[in-house]
């Protein structure tokens, strides 16, 4: 039998790209469950699956586990985030020695939240990296050259204004970052004119847009807020009353999610980063939505013609 071979549809699948986001998970159901959700994307062939990193020793293990299995088990090709958290430059360079180790090429570099909590003012650690800025120059002086940083259509909140935001995107970018991933954002014209205000900096690196399928509105109500991205009106109603259909909730989100990057790729948009992934349904459905998918093995391929 012929060794599977995946190819895109000839049509909008072939001009886009796709990423996905993954939590290192806590539990061994959770990681059961993250396997399944790896497996079921790995067809669509994306350009890179990242495995995000939290404050603390032990996640930087299960990062570190995640990525390695990754590496051993799929044809994927996986970006490990970083963050400066808690964590001294010395340690910081030990961490990021031991991704190169394992063959990790792709990184995305992160100063993360204070560990008080979000909304608490960020205290660097006395001998740590300060900022996005600087760990991508770590990275780059111990010889990454794939440095995704973050990005923030509608501003940090910690920035005052968009001219301090995007002057330390192109402190990251002067820094070695070779592309920047946003925060997730609802309004299309909040992305667009971000990066017109990047271009105008100087700024030419891809900002590829974060999008987040809704797997709970109340969730993502909740947090979007400290993060530095807003629920429109128009989303918030779209998911009223369906707190407890889950089956429509997910039909919705497919629906407001497909929409919001077809209509990205009408702007221009080539490139797409899905997240927090913790079920492949939703980013399967909307990537088939938009022409990204496993359309015929060669096997499947080659009985077709012959029938
Ligand atoms: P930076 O880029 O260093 O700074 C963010 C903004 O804060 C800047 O734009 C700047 O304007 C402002 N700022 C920073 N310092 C100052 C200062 N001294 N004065 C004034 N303004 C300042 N978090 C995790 O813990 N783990 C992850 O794996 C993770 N992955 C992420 C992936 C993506 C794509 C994104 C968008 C975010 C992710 N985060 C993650 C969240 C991120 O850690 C937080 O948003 C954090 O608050 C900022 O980190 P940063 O790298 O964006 O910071």
């Amino acid at each position: 039998m012929n060794q599977p071979s995946f190819s895109r549809r000839p049509d909008i699948g072939d001009r886009v790209r796709v990423s996905f986001e993954f939590f290192p998970p806590k539990t061994p159901e959770m990681e059961n469950r993250l396997w399944d959700t790896v497996k079921r994307l790995e067809p669509l062939q994306p350009h890179f699956v990242s495995v995000t990193y939290g404050a603390g020793g032990s996640t930087r293990e299960r990062t570190l586990r995640i990525v390695r299995r990754i590496i051993a088990e799929t044809g994927l090709a996986p970006a490990a985030h970083l963050t400066c958290v808690d964590a001294s430059r010395a340690e910081v360079d030990d961490v990021i020695a031991s991704f190169l180790q394992a063959g990790v090429t792709r990184f995305v570099a992160l100063r993360g939240d204070p560990s008080a909590g979000v909304g608490s003012a960020y205290e660097p650690h006395a001998d740590g990296y300060t900022n996005g800025a600087e760990l991508t120059a770590a990275l780059q002086r111990q010889g990454a050259t794939d440095i995704s940083v973050s990005a923030y259509p509608e501003k940090h909140p910690e920035s005052p204004d968009f001219a301090t935001d995007i002057d330390m995107l192109k402190r990251k970018v002067d820094a070695g970052a070779t592309r920047a991933i946003t925060q997730f954002f609802f309004e299309n014209d909040d992305y667009e004119r971000y990066v017109e205000r990047v271009r105008k900096a100087g700024i030419y690196i891809p900002i590829v847009p974060g999008i987040l399928p809704i797997e709970n509105f109340r969730q993502v109500a909740n947090f979007a807020g400290r993060t530095g991205a807003t629920i429109p009106a128009w989303v918030a109603q779209r998911f009223e009353g369906l707190d407890n259909d889950r089956q429509t909730h997910a039909l919705v989100s497919a629906a407001v999610a497909a929409e919001q990057v077809l209509d990205l790729v009408e702007r221009g948009v080539e490139d797409f980063h899905f997240y927090p992934m913790s079920r492949a349904e939703l980013s399967f459905a909307i990537c088939h939505l938009i022409g990204v998918r496993p359309v015929e093995t060669a096997a499947v391929v080659s009985e077709a013609e012959a029938a």
